[in-house]
């Protein structure tokens, strides 16, 4: 029988897909639902405290009130304790449960024997799972393409970038229907032309829990060209080999191994600016601290907390954000060989 197999977090798919099942990443679910605040609202009922992750309530309260999946592979490493504690109240309501770990160290030995034990409890294999590693190239390669168009073309937007590579965790739950999507969508952005945009952004942090955010930043003018997590939710990476690509995954790896990512994107991206996005009640927010220290960038940080729209005060601040540097690139423009690359004089300055 096919298991739908929920996840809280990208973890080897490839194993899943290898045990003949079918992956449902909830935070995509939970997120995409008419109306997400329902699952928000049902754990609160069921006891969650207020001061909680709106995403770890909004699992919980997915799994319990539909019953969506057969079991559930759950970080209890390399994610937060929210989230472990989702996982026991998970289990003490009979939810049958799979635990995976990333080590933090970034050991690759103990990230292989994970591997291994994951697809044991999946009754699979690491040679079946690392089959699905090269069948599903050819579509993580796409998925890049859609990046490039992103950053380098400006033929695609935030918006789309970040739902096309967030699925990435899950492929929709169809492997050939999402490839089958993003063939669709690459054709019709190769024949677009490029956005008009005076500011280049890079968004960091967890995907954002409003609605309209992506649009929002559009319609003042800037562009998103670089979705950290959302790309590394797609594993970019070259190496064949199923525990290497997720030895390079920097998510659960702590922010160091982000940082990197960042800087790298940074400069290859021509960023103007950073949007690094908080969730209320995530110890992510403690990292804000480490960014503004390394990050040579102005940075905006926004702070999430409810599905739903952007509230009034985070659109007036993301406003004022791009219009700063809309005029920091007017009064470096003259002195600038590539648009967008500048070093700031207020770095890792707030507005
Ligand atoms: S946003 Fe933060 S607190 Fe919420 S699930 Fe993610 S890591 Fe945990």
């Amino acid at each position: 029988m096919t298991r739908r197999v929920g996840i809280t977090s990208t973890i080897p798919v490839e194993v899943v897909l290898a045990a003949g099942d079918v992956p449902v990443d909830l935070n995509n679910v939970f997120i995409s639902d008419p109306d997400p605040s329902r699952f928000i609202r049902y754990a609160e009922e069921a006891g969650y405290p207020r001061n909680i992750c709106g995403w770890v309530k909004g699992l919980f309260g997915l799994v319990m009130s539909t019953r969506c999946v057969d079991t559930v592979i759950a970080l209890t490493q390399g994610d937060c304790s929210s989230t472990l504690a989702l996982v026991e109240t998970l289990m003490v309501n009979d939810v049958p449960v799979i635990p995976f770990e990333y080590p933090f160290a970034r050991d690759r030995d103990v990230l292989h024997l994970q591997v291994e034990k994951l697809a044991r409890a999946l009754d699979t294999s690491m040679s079946a799972a690392q089959q699905w590693v090269e069948k599903l190239q050819p579509l993580r390669d796409k998925l890049s393409e859609i990046d490039r168009l992103t950053w380098r073309e400006g033929v695609v937007s935030g918006g789309e970038n970040d739902a096309f590579l967030t699925s990435a965790s899950d492929f929709e739950g169809s492997v050939q229907r999402f490839e089958r999507k993003v063939d669709d969508f690459l054709a019709r952005a190769r024949s677009r032309g490029p956005i008009s945009a005076e500011a280049r952004i890079g968004y960091i942090g967890v995907p954002p829990i409003w609605n309209d955010f992506y649009e929002f930043i559009e319609l003042q003018g800037a562009h998103v060209v670089f979705n950290e997590m959302q790309r590394q939710f797609s594993m970019p990476f070259d190496s064949p080999d199923i525990v290497d690509r997720y030895i390079a995954y920097t998510y659960p790896y702590g922010v160091f191994p982000r940082l990197v990512d960042i800087e790298a994107a940074i400069s290859e991206r021509a960023l103007d600016g950073l949007i690094h996005y908080t969730q209320s009640f995530c110890f992510r927010q403690i990292e804000d601290l480490i960014f503004r220290k390394k990050l040579l960038l102005p940075i905006l940080t926004l702070e999430g907390d409810q599905p739903g729209p952007l509230d009034g005060r985070t659109k007036l601040r993301i406003n004022a954000f791009i219009e700063m540097i809309r005029k920091k690139r007017t009064e470096c423009s003259t002195s600038l060989p590539v648009q967008g690359q500048w070093l700031p004089s207020n770095t890792g300055k707030d507005l």
